[in-house]
Protein backbone atom coordinates (compact mmCIF):
# COMPACT_ATOMS: atom_id res chain seq x y z
CA UNK A 1 0.00 0.00 0.00
CA UNK A 2 0.95 3.78 -0.66
CA UNK A 3 0.67 5.79 2.33
CA UNK A 4 -2.00 8.20 0.34
CA UNK A 5 -4.43 5.06 -0.55
CA UNK A 6 -7.06 4.72 1.93
CA UNK A 7 -7.25 1.01 3.45
CA UNK A 8 -10.69 0.13 4.35
CA UNK A 9 -10.36 -2.00 8.07
CA UNK A 10 -12.92 -2.75 10.51
CA UNK A 11 -13.10 -1.38 13.82
CA UNK A 12 -15.03 -2.76 16.93
CA UNK A 13 -15.03 0.03 19.32
CA UNK A 14 -16.08 -2.69 21.82
CA UNK A 15 -17.61 -2.10 24.97
CA UNK A 16 -16.94 -0.27 28.54
CA UNK A 17 -13.79 1.79 27.93
CA UNK A 18 -13.20 0.32 24.20
CA UNK A 19 -15.15 3.43 22.65
CA UNK A 20 -13.15 5.98 24.58
CA UNK A 21 -9.94 4.33 23.47
CA UNK A 22 -11.08 3.40 20.12
CA UNK A 23 -11.30 7.10 19.22
CA UNK A 24 -8.15 8.09 21.34
CA UNK A 25 -6.48 5.36 17.88
CA UNK A 26 -8.48 7.30 15.80
CA UNK A 27 -7.60 11.02 16.75
CA UNK A 28 -3.65 9.98 16.74
CA UNK A 29 -3.93 8.08 13.42
CA UNK A 30 -5.57 10.85 11.83
CA UNK A 31 -2.84 13.56 13.29
CA UNK A 32 -0.26 11.05 11.75
CA UNK A 33 -2.09 11.18 7.92
CA UNK A 34 -2.71 7.62 8.72
CA UNK A 35 -5.32 7.34 5.92
CA UNK A 36 -7.75 4.67 7.09
CA UNK A 37 -11.33 4.30 5.84
CA UNK A 38 -12.57 2.84 9.51
CA UNK A 39 -15.46 -0.06 8.61
CA UNK A 40 -17.10 0.62 12.29
CA UNK A 41 -18.81 -2.39 13.67
CA UNK A 42 -21.33 -2.38 16.40
CA UNK A 43 -22.47 -5.60 18.12
CA UNK A 44 -25.85 -6.58 17.87
CA UNK A 45 -28.18 -6.44 21.31
CA UNK A 46 -29.82 -9.41 20.31
CA UNK A 47 -28.32 -12.89 19.41
CA UNK A 48 -28.11 -13.45 15.93
CA UNK A 49 -29.44 -17.06 15.15
CA UNK A 50 -26.42 -17.50 12.19
CA UNK A 51 -23.48 -16.74 14.67
CA UNK A 52 -25.35 -17.96 18.13
CA UNK A 53 -24.06 -15.05 19.37
CA UNK A 54 -24.34 -10.83 19.86
CA UNK A 55 -21.82 -10.90 17.29
CA UNK A 56 -23.57 -10.21 14.13
CA UNK A 57 -23.15 -11.92 10.53
CA UNK A 58 -22.39 -8.35 9.19
CA UNK A 59 -20.03 -7.82 12.14
CA UNK A 60 -18.04 -11.02 10.89
CA UNK A 61 -18.60 -10.22 6.91
CA UNK A 62 -16.52 -7.10 7.65
CA UNK A 63 -13.75 -8.90 8.65
CA UNK A 64 -13.72 -11.40 6.28
CA UNK A 65 -14.02 -8.42 3.45
CA UNK A 66 -11.37 -6.25 4.67
CA UNK A 67 -8.83 -8.76 5.91
CA UNK A 68 -7.44 -6.60 8.78
CA UNK A 69 -9.10 -5.00 11.77
CA UNK A 70 -8.79 -3.68 15.27
CA UNK A 71 -10.54 -4.41 18.34
CA UNK A 72 -11.45 -3.28 20.92
CA UNK A 73 -12.92 -5.20 24.12
CA UNK A 74 -15.57 -7.27 24.32
CA UNK A 75 -17.57 -8.02 27.84
CA UNK A 76 -19.08 -11.32 27.89
CA UNK A 77 -22.96 -10.98 28.08
CA UNK A 78 -24.33 -12.69 30.85
CA UNK A 79 -26.67 -15.29 30.04
CA UNK A 80 -27.08 -18.76 28.35
CA UNK A 81 -27.81 -19.75 25.53
CA UNK A 82 -25.39 -18.22 23.13
CA UNK A 83 -21.68 -17.83 22.68
CA UNK A 84 -18.89 -15.37 23.87
CA UNK A 85 -18.22 -12.71 21.17
CA UNK A 86 -14.27 -13.20 21.09
CA UNK A 87 -14.78 -17.05 21.39
CA UNK A 88 -17.46 -16.51 18.48
CA UNK A 89 -14.94 -14.15 16.74
CA UNK A 90 -12.12 -16.83 16.89
CA UNK A 91 -13.84 -19.59 16.04
CA UNK A 92 -15.75 -18.13 12.89
CA UNK A 93 -12.90 -16.26 11.79
CA UNK A 94 -10.29 -18.94 12.55
CA UNK A 95 -8.25 -16.73 14.39
CA UNK A 96 -5.70 -19.78 14.97
CA UNK A 97 -2.76 -17.86 16.52
CA UNK A 98 -2.62 -14.86 18.90
CA UNK A 99 0.88 -12.66 19.01
CA UNK A 100 1.61 -10.73 22.83
CA UNK A 101 5.11 -8.83 22.81
CA UNK A 102 5.74 -7.89 25.36
CA UNK A 103 8.65 -5.29 26.16
CA UNK A 104 10.01 -2.44 28.61
CA UNK A 105 9.23 0.63 27.83
CA UNK A 106 12.03 3.25 27.75
CA UNK A 107 11.43 5.61 30.75
CA UNK A 108 8.65 3.69 32.35
CA UNK A 109 10.32 1.87 35.45
CA UNK A 110 9.36 -1.35 36.46
CA UNK A 111 11.54 -4.41 37.78
CA UNK A 112 13.22 -5.28 34.78
CA UNK A 113 14.34 -2.76 31.74
CA UNK A 114 15.39 -5.60 29.31
CA UNK A 115 11.98 -7.56 28.40
CA UNK A 116 11.48 -8.33 24.97
CA UNK A 117 9.74 -11.39 24.33
CA UNK A 118 6.76 -12.74 22.48
CA UNK A 119 4.14 -14.90 23.53
CA UNK A 120 2.39 -16.85 20.74
CA UNK A 121 -1.01 -18.75 22.08
CA UNK A 122 -2.59 -21.31 20.15
CA UNK A 123 -6.56 -19.77 19.77
CA UNK A 124 -9.00 -22.08 19.00
CA UNK A 125 -9.09 -25.46 21.26
CA UNK A 126 -7.61 -26.49 24.40
CA UNK A 127 -9.39 -25.99 27.64
CA UNK A 128 -11.37 -23.49 25.48
CA UNK A 129 -13.08 -25.90 23.18
CA UNK A 130 -16.40 -25.39 25.52
CA UNK A 131 -16.79 -28.48 26.17
CA UNK A 132 -18.31 -28.79 29.66
CA UNK A 133 -20.99 -31.37 31.15
CA UNK A 134 -22.19 -32.91 34.39
CA UNK A 135 -20.97 -36.54 34.55
CA UNK A 136 -23.41 -37.44 37.38
CA UNK A 137 -23.98 -34.85 40.43
CA UNK A 138 -20.85 -33.33 42.21
CA UNK A 139 -19.12 -34.37 39.24
CA UNK A 140 -18.38 -32.31 36.18
CA UNK A 141 -15.59 -32.80 33.42
CA UNK A 142 -14.20 -30.42 30.79
CA UNK A 143 -12.59 -31.67 27.52
CA UNK A 144 -9.19 -30.65 26.76
CA UNK A 145 -8.52 -30.54 22.83
CA UNK A 146 -5.58 -30.69 20.95
CA UNK A 147 -5.06 -31.23 17.44
CA UNK A 148 -2.52 -32.17 15.10
CA UNK A 149 -3.89 -29.62 12.74
CA UNK A 150 -3.69 -26.37 15.43
CA UNK A 151 -0.86 -27.56 16.51
CA UNK A 152 1.03 -27.86 13.21
CA UNK A 153 -0.29 -24.40 12.65
CA UNK A 154 0.80 -22.40 15.47
CA UNK A 155 3.71 -24.02 15.95
CA UNK A 156 4.63 -22.71 12.15
CA UNK A 157 3.24 -19.35 12.93
CA UNK A 158 5.73 -19.29 15.09
CA UNK A 159 9.10 -20.27 13.91
CA UNK A 160 8.39 -18.36 10.70
CA UNK A 161 7.95 -15.58 13.03
CA UNK A 162 10.91 -16.22 14.91
CA UNK A 163 12.86 -16.35 11.65
CA UNK A 164 11.47 -12.87 9.91
CA UNK A 165 11.71 -10.60 12.99
CA UNK A 166 15.14 -11.68 13.66
CA UNK A 167 14.68 -14.19 16.51
CA UNK A 168 17.05 -16.59 17.91
CA UNK A 169 14.98 -19.24 19.85
CA UNK A 170 11.68 -20.50 20.21
CA UNK A 171 10.47 -22.17 23.72
CA UNK A 172 7.33 -24.49 23.57
CA UNK A 173 5.70 -24.21 26.64
CA UNK A 174 3.72 -27.21 28.13
CA UNK A 175 2.64 -29.84 30.49
CA UNK A 176 3.45 -33.07 28.76
CA UNK A 177 5.24 -34.83 31.95
CA UNK A 178 1.10 -35.29 33.22
CA UNK A 179 -0.96 -34.73 29.83
CA UNK A 180 1.50 -36.92 27.97
CA UNK A 181 -1.48 -37.43 25.36
CA UNK A 182 -2.54 -33.59 25.03
CA UNK A 183 0.39 -31.94 25.33
CA UNK A 184 2.49 -34.54 24.23
CA UNK A 185 1.54 -34.32 20.78
CA UNK A 186 1.72 -30.31 20.71
CA UNK A 187 5.00 -30.93 21.99
CA UNK A 188 5.70 -33.39 18.77
CA UNK A 189 3.60 -30.89 16.29
CA UNK A 190 6.82 -28.34 17.69
CA UNK A 191 9.31 -30.71 17.75
CA UNK A 192 8.78 -31.56 14.02
CA UNK A 193 8.50 -27.72 12.71
CA UNK A 194 11.72 -26.89 14.46
CA UNK A 195 13.78 -29.73 12.52
CA UNK A 196 12.87 -27.39 9.47
CA UNK A 197 14.37 -24.56 11.50
CA UNK A 198 18.07 -25.18 12.41
CA UNK A 199 19.09 -21.89 12.91
CA UNK A 200 16.80 -21.25 15.30
CA UNK A 201 17.23 -22.41 18.99
CA UNK A 202 14.52 -24.47 20.59
CA UNK A 203 13.78 -25.14 23.73
CA UNK A 204 11.07 -26.98 25.90
CA UNK A 205 9.92 -25.82 28.87
CA UNK A 206 7.41 -26.99 31.78
CA UNK A 207 4.99 -24.52 32.28
CA UNK A 208 5.87 -24.28 36.01
CA UNK A 209 9.14 -23.60 35.36
CA UNK A 210 8.71 -21.17 32.93
CA UNK A 211 6.34 -18.93 35.23
CA UNK A 212 9.29 -19.16 38.05
CA UNK A 213 12.37 -18.10 35.12
CA UNK A 214 10.15 -15.40 33.67
CA UNK A 215 10.00 -13.79 37.20
CA UNK A 216 13.00 -14.26 38.33
CA UNK A 217 14.49 -13.56 34.79
CA UNK A 218 12.89 -12.56 31.78
CA UNK A 219 15.59 -12.10 29.33
CA UNK A 220 15.87 -15.44 28.98
CA UNK A 221 12.88 -16.02 27.04
CA UNK A 222 11.99 -14.89 23.26
CA UNK A 223 9.37 -16.80 21.08
CA UNK A 224 7.28 -18.58 23.56
CA UNK A 225 4.66 -20.79 21.68
CA UNK A 226 1.94 -22.61 23.98
CA UNK A 227 -1.93 -24.13 24.03
CA UNK A 228 -4.63 -22.13 24.89
CA UNK A 229 -4.59 -21.77 28.04
CA UNK A 230 -1.14 -21.48 28.79
CA UNK A 231 -1.08 -18.54 26.78
CA UNK A 232 -3.81 -16.58 28.18
CA UNK A 233 -1.96 -17.26 31.52
CA UNK A 234 1.70 -16.52 30.47
CA UNK A 235 0.89 -13.60 28.57
CA UNK A 236 -0.85 -11.80 31.88
CA UNK A 237 2.00 -12.06 33.53
CA UNK A 238 4.40 -11.05 30.41
CA UNK A 239 1.95 -7.63 30.56
CA UNK A 240 2.55 -7.21 34.41
CA UNK A 241 6.13 -7.64 33.91
CA UNK A 242 6.01 -4.05 31.76
CA UNK A 243 3.67 -2.29 33.79
CA UNK A 244 0.50 -3.98 33.22
CA UNK A 245 -2.97 -4.39 30.84
CA UNK A 246 -3.11 -0.85 29.74
CA UNK A 247 0.09 -1.07 27.82
CA UNK A 248 -0.19 -4.23 26.27
CA UNK A 249 -1.15 -5.62 22.59
CA UNK A 250 -2.26 -7.99 20.18
CA UNK A 251 -2.20 -9.43 16.79
CA UNK A 252 -5.06 -12.35 16.21
CA UNK A 253 -4.23 -14.03 12.87
CA UNK A 254 -6.36 -16.00 10.70
CA UNK A 255 -6.20 -18.21 7.60
CA UNK A 256 -6.74 -16.29 4.12
CA UNK A 257 -4.30 -13.39 5.94
CA UNK A 258 -6.60 -12.07 8.46
CA UNK A 259 -5.36 -10.28 11.17
CA UNK A 260 -7.32 -8.74 14.14
CA UNK A 261 -5.14 -6.50 16.40
CA UNK A 262 -6.59 -6.38 20.16
CA UNK A 263 -6.06 -5.10 23.07
CA UNK A 264 -5.02 -7.19 25.80
CA UNK A 265 -7.18 -6.36 28.50
CA UNK A 266 -10.99 -6.51 28.95
CA UNK A 267 -13.33 -3.84 29.15
CA UNK A 268 -12.91 -2.30 32.57
CA UNK A 269 -16.29 -1.56 33.35
CA UNK A 270 -15.07 0.07 36.89
CA UNK A 271 -13.40 3.10 35.14
CA UNK A 272 -15.67 3.29 31.61
CA UNK A 273 -16.61 6.47 30.69
CA UNK A 274 -14.76 8.20 33.06
CA UNK A 275 -12.23 9.69 30.87
CA UNK A 276 -9.57 7.31 32.62
CA UNK A 277 -8.21 4.44 30.57
CA UNK A 278 -5.21 4.40 29.04
CA UNK A 279 -5.56 3.97 25.81
CA UNK A 280 -1.64 2.74 24.89
CA UNK A 281 -2.63 -1.27 24.52
CA UNK A 282 -5.23 -0.22 21.35
CA UNK A 283 -3.39 2.01 20.34
CA UNK A 284 -0.06 -0.39 19.97
CA UNK A 285 -1.95 -2.53 18.53
CA UNK A 286 -3.18 -0.35 16.10
CA UNK A 287 0.68 0.00 15.41
CA UNK A 288 0.84 -3.74 15.02
CA UNK A 289 -1.76 -3.15 12.47
CA UNK A 290 0.01 -0.70 10.62
CA UNK A 291 2.78 -3.04 10.52
CA UNK A 292 0.98 -5.60 8.86
CA UNK A 293 -0.41 -3.25 5.82
CA UNK A 294 3.18 -2.63 5.73
CA UNK A 295 2.77 1.10 6.83
CA UNK A 296 5.98 1.21 8.63
CA UNK A 297 6.82 4.35 8.83
CA UNK A 298 3.44 5.79 9.99
CA UNK A 299 3.85 2.67 12.65
CA UNK A 300 6.72 4.07 13.74
CA UNK A 301 5.81 7.66 13.82
CA UNK A 302 3.15 6.59 16.57
CA UNK A 303 5.25 4.04 18.50
CA UNK A 304 7.64 6.90 18.80
CA UNK A 305 5.72 9.26 20.29
CA UNK A 306 3.58 6.87 22.42
CA UNK A 307 6.78 5.77 23.61
CA UNK A 308 8.17 9.43 24.43
CA UNK A 309 5.09 10.77 25.57
CA UNK A 310 5.42 7.89 28.37
CA UNK A 311 9.29 8.40 28.62
CA UNK A 312 8.74 12.02 29.26
CA UNK A 313 6.56 11.16 32.24
CA UNK A 314 4.20 14.87 32.45
CA UNK A 315 0.79 13.03 31.08
CA UNK A 316 0.36 9.92 32.36
CA UNK A 317 -3.51 7.66 32.79
CA UNK A 318 -3.83 6.97 36.51
CA UNK A 319 -2.80 2.70 36.10
CA UNK A 320 0.90 4.26 34.99
CA UNK A 321 0.91 6.53 38.38
CA UNK A 322 -0.47 9.83 36.30
CA UNK A 323 -3.43 11.50 36.76
CA UNK A 324 -4.15 12.53 33.16
CA UNK A 325 -7.12 11.94 31.14
CA UNK A 326 -7.40 9.46 27.66
CA UNK A 327 -8.02 12.85 26.01
CA UNK A 328 -4.97 14.84 27.38
CA UNK A 329 -3.11 11.59 27.02
CA UNK A 330 -3.71 11.15 23.68
CA UNK A 331 -3.10 14.73 22.42
CA UNK A 332 0.40 14.94 24.09
CA UNK A 333 0.74 11.74 21.71
CA UNK A 334 -0.81 14.01 18.88
CA UNK A 335 1.25 16.94 19.57
CA UNK A 336 4.68 14.35 19.83
CA UNK A 337 4.05 13.23 16.05
P1 LIG B 1 -10.28 -5.91 32.60
O1 LIG B 1 -9.05 -6.10 31.79
O2 LIG B 1 -11.44 -5.25 31.94
O3 LIG B 1 -9.93 -5.07 33.92
C1 LIG B 1 -8.97 -5.49 34.88
C2 LIG B 1 -8.41 -4.26 35.62
O4 LIG B 1 -7.51 -3.57 34.75
C3 LIG B 1 -9.49 -3.24 36.01
O5 LIG B 1 -9.14 -2.68 37.24
C4 LIG B 1 -9.41 -2.20 34.91
O6 LIG B 1 -9.81 -0.90 35.32
C5 LIG B 1 -7.92 -2.23 34.54
N1 LIG B 1 -7.71 -1.90 33.12
C6 LIG B 1 -7.92 -2.69 32.05
N2 LIG B 1 -7.64 -2.06 30.93
C7 LIG B 1 -7.24 -0.81 31.27
C8 LIG B 1 -6.82 0.34 30.53
N3 LIG B 1 -6.74 0.33 29.19
N4 LIG B 1 -6.51 1.46 31.22
C9 LIG B 1 -6.56 1.50 32.55
N5 LIG B 1 -6.93 0.45 33.32
C10 LIG B 1 -7.28 -0.70 32.68
O7 LIG B 1 -10.71 -7.37 33.13
P2 LIG B 1 -12.08 -7.85 33.81
O8 LIG B 1 -12.59 -6.81 34.76
O9 LIG B 1 -11.79 -9.22 34.29
O10 LIG B 1 -13.13 -8.00 32.61
C11 LIG B 1 -14.15 -7.05 32.30
C12 LIG B 1 -14.92 -7.54 31.06
O11 LIG B 1 -14.06 -7.60 29.94
C13 LIG B 1 -15.54 -8.94 31.22
O12 LIG B 1 -16.82 -8.94 30.64
C14 LIG B 1 -14.60 -9.81 30.41
O13 LIG B 1 -15.26 -10.96 29.88
C15 LIG B 1 -14.17 -8.88 29.31
N6 LIG B 1 -12.86 -9.21 28.70
C16 LIG B 1 -12.76 -9.04 27.36
C17 LIG B 1 -11.54 -9.26 26.74
C18 LIG B 1 -11.44 -9.06 25.25
O14 LIG B 1 -12.34 -8.51 24.64
N7 LIG B 1 -10.35 -9.49 24.61
C19 LIG B 1 -10.42 -9.63 27.48
C20 LIG B 1 -10.55 -9.76 28.88
C21 LIG B 1 -11.78 -9.54 29.48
Amino acid sequence: FSSSTPIKATLFPGDGIGPEIAESVKQVFTAADVVIDWDEQFVGTEVDPRTNSFLTWDNLQSVLKNKVGLKGPMATPIGKGHRSLNLTLRKELNLYANVRPCYSLPGYKTRYDDVDLITIRENTEGEYSGLEHQVVKGVVESLKIITRKASMRVAEYAFLYAKTHGRKKVSAIHKANIMQKTDGLFLQCCDEVAAKYPEIYYEKVVIDNCCMMLVKNPALFDVLVMPNLYGDIISDLCAGLVGGLGLTPSMNIGEDGIALAEAVHGSAPDIAGMNLANPTALLLSGVMMLRHLKLNKQAEQIHSAIINTIAEGKYRTADLGGSSTTTDFTKAICDHL
